[in-house]
């Protein structure tokens, strides 16, 4: 237990981290580019935000919450998303008072407690966006454009954007009653949790796993046949403007997603090769969250994108940087007079913004060597009792493998004129 991490989690290594940071890059880049700001709230919030904000009835509420009592006996949670906190952050800090339209942006670790598989942890990162403010299906447009864009700026293709409205209060329940009538002959059939799901949120029975409740699933009424006049005009703008910017996407009136608060436009971007976890980004509307979380009414739309589900993607595709992280100069001491001179000389190189490393471990100068290739130093400073004596250091050319020997308060300058070449 002491040496193995806890079941769902995964540590992001030196060798890995570059891929990070060059998808965390194209996050900014892309928002930066949108209009969109970043924010960042805790952690953890108060179980009550998640049980209100996500639906209770939801698998996330039911069963994936990492909650707990802390010392001051209050029920916490870690944030299984961050849709939820974002309206928290922009409710307590009235970040409406000065802007009509709110658009921010996330990069986190959330946590869920699932089974985990390839593509599904229990702590998983997310980048995602959400636009508070307006219901302009502009915004709608905006949002899913941003999303795929994002996807096709790493070079990923094959992309399947499933695009659905999910109603909102004046039509889902003509719909909601639709559905129940369509199972009510089958309920028996049906698995526990869509037994349960029939009179609490029938449509979450349109989206289980389970094979037997799929086929009886089958010629179950479409939400957008159920549509209000005011659902529908939205619908078609959305559409309508994702047409005219050239962005495919395909209906899928079963598309309902897997949180409560979602109203009107849903969509899902899939990446097939990814198989059982094909989802690599997920979002809609949802008019009705602020309101429920103590605000006055205040649509809005935001989306989740899965980033080890992204960088699982880049590398089926080999679309994966190699990400450098060479160091300019390696310096190797040799003996214990040297040491002293070579730290001062790494000191000196670093002042001058030259990435520099030495060894510590007073190993031999073959070790050493090897040390610098694997840091990929373009240049290494050798330095022994004679060269501290004659006040000079050997500077080998780790691609010609030249050196040569010159005298210590000239390498500085000589490197610096080399490396910011
Ligand atoms: P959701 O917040 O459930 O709408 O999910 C949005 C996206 O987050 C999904 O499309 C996935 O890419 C990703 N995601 C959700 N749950 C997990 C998980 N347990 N592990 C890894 N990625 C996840």
């Amino acid at each position: 237990m002491l040496t193995t991490g806890p079941r769902g989690t995964k540590d992001i290594l030196p060798d890995t981290i570059g891929q990070w940071l060059y998808v965390e890059k194209t996050v900014r880049d892309i928002c930066d580019l949108y209009g969109y700001k970043e924010i960042r709230t805790p952690i953890f919030e108060h179980t009550e935000l998640f049980l209100r904000g996500i639906g209770e009835t939801t698998d996330v509420v039911e069963k994936e919450m990492y909650t707990f009592i802390d010392r001051g006996k209050r029920s916490l949670t870690l944030r299984p998303e961050n849709t939820a906190a974002t309206v928290r952050a922009y409710l307590e800090h009235k970040l409406y008072a000065d802007i009509a339209v709110n658009k921010l942006f996330y990069i986190g670790s959330m946590f869920r407690y699932d089974r985990p598989q390839a593509g599904r942890y229990r702590e998983f990162h997310q980048f995602g966006v959400e636009a508070l403010g307006t219901l302009n299906p502009a915004i709608d447009a905006e949002i899913i454009m941003l999303a795929v864009q994002f996807l096709k700026t790493l070079g990923l293709n094959d992309l399947k954007l499933a695009l659905n409205s999910v109603g909102c209060p004046n039509c889902r329940p003509v719909y909601r009653e639709r559905l129940q009538e369509f199972f009510r002959d089958k309920l028996e059939e049906l698995c526990s949790d869509c037994r349960s799901r029939y009179d609490r949120n029938p449509m979450r029975i349109l989206d289980c796993k389970n094979e037997h409740c799929k086929e009886l699933s089958m010629g179950a009424p479409n939400i957008t046949d159920c549509l209000c006049d005011e659902c529908t005009d939205h619908f078609e703008q959305v559409k309508s403007l994702l047409t005219e910017a050239g962005i495919e996407f395909e209906l899928d009136p079963r598309l309902v997603r897997g949180l409560d608060y979602y109203t009107k436009t849903a969509f899902e971007i899939q990446y097939a090769p990814l198989g059982a976890q094909s989802a690599v980004a997920g979002g809609g509307r949802y008019d009705g969250l602020i309101e429920e979380c103590g605000g006055s009414p205040t649509p809005a739309i935001g989306f989740a994108v899965g980033l080890e589900r992204v960088l699982l993607a880049l590398e089926k595709q080999a679309l994966l940087p190699e990400v450098s992280q060479a160091m300019d100069v390696f310096v190797v001491a040799l003996g214990a007079t040297a040491q002293k001179p070579a730290f001062k000389l790494l000191c000196d190189l670093r002042a001058k913004s030259i990435k520099a490393s030495m060894d510590f471990a007073g190993r031999s100068l073959k070790a050493q060597m090897k040390q610098a290739n694997k840091a990929m130093a373009r240049y290494v400073v050798m330095l022994g009792e004679n060269e501290v004596n004659d006040s000079c250091v050997i500077l080998k050319d780790m691609i010609t493998s030249d050196q040569e020997k010159i005298a210590i308060k000239e390498v500085v300058n000589k490197l610096y004129a080399e490396v910011k070449d």
